[in-house]
């Protein structure tokens, strides 16, 4: 850790890979393939997230997902200074409603950071979060709605939204100092390259082999890689077409898949 101009950089972070799946998870409900029946526990996959922990800054989640519950719990994560959206298909948006477990034990809202676009989205999906009615019984989540118009800063850690193509939807990655985060992509926009340039480690969406018109599939995923350089990428977001094993030994050098519970050490800057 060094100071800059008030500026500190290089400071540690820790990336947990929250859920490494598609939509679906995997297995997927009813299905008998081999990755759904395998006994690698990497071919068990949560919905997408990820949690990065800036240790004396900040904790914070990118995507809340239906799983997001059994996520907090597995790895141990028991506060939140935010949760960041990188769109709003249900498998990134539905544990929203689990976020009150923070507000309980930090008895306060948990600031939350979206576009406008996506908070419109959200606010239909969870109107008895937003709409103000008071209701009776249970405790709802307190959120408190932010909109993400630049790079902006979570407990001082210094965060830059990459605006990506996610079939014809506009969404965001999110880069934290030498690391980047781009789940559910197809296409990255002239104007994101610069913004992921010099990134040390990479996760990236790549769904599986066959083309899909909302998901960088593992090639595509691989010519981003090529061009984005990073010291070592992760790919993410996979579906039960690939096994763990046998898709992860033909990877080229630097390349892995990710899995659920795979840490990633990274390096921030904060002010
Ligand atoms: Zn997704
Ligand atoms: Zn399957
Ligand atoms: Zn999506």
């Amino acid at each position: 850790m060094s100071l800059e101009r008030g500026r500190e950089v290089n400071i540690p972070a820790r990336i947990t890979v929250l859920g490494s799946g598609t939509s679906s998870g995997v297995p997927m409900i009813g299905c008998i393939c081999a990755v759904c029946r395998s006994t690698d526990p990497r071919d068990r996959r949560l919905r997408p997230s990820i949690h990065v922990e800036v240790p004396g800054w900040a904790s914070i989640l990118v995507d809340a997902g239906p799983d997001l519950r059994q996520q907090a719990l597995t790895y141990g994560i028991t506060r939140l200074d935010a949760v960041l959206f990188t769109h709003t298909h249900a498998d990134h948006i539905l544990g929203l409603d689990d976020i009150r477990g923070f507000n309980f034990t930090q008895q306060k809202p948990i600031p939350g950071y979206a576009t406008t676009g996506a908070w419109e989205s959200i606010r239909k999906m969870f109107y008895y979060i937003f709409d103000g009615v008071p209701r009776e019984g249970g405790e709802i989540a307190r959120i408190e709605t932010r909109d993400i118009e630049g790079p902006f800063a979570v407990g001082g850690v210094s965060i830059v939204p990459v605006p990506l193509w996610h079939g014809r939807l506009p969404i965001l990655g999110f880069r934290f100092g030498s690391f980047a985060y781009l789940t559910d992509c197809s296409a990255i926009p002239d104007q994101s390259w610069p913004l992921v340039a010099g990134v040390d480690t990479l996760v990236i969406d790549a769904l599986r082999h066959k083309k899909h018109s909302t998901h960088f599939t593992v090639a595509e995923a691989l010519e981003a890689i090529a061009r984005i350089a990073p010291r070592r990428a992760f790919l993410t977001h996979m579906a039960h077409d690939l096994s763990h094993a046998e898709t992860n030994a033909r990877l080229p050098a630097g390349v892995e898949l990710a899995y659920d519970g795979l840490v990633l050490d990274a390096s921030v800057d904060a002010s």
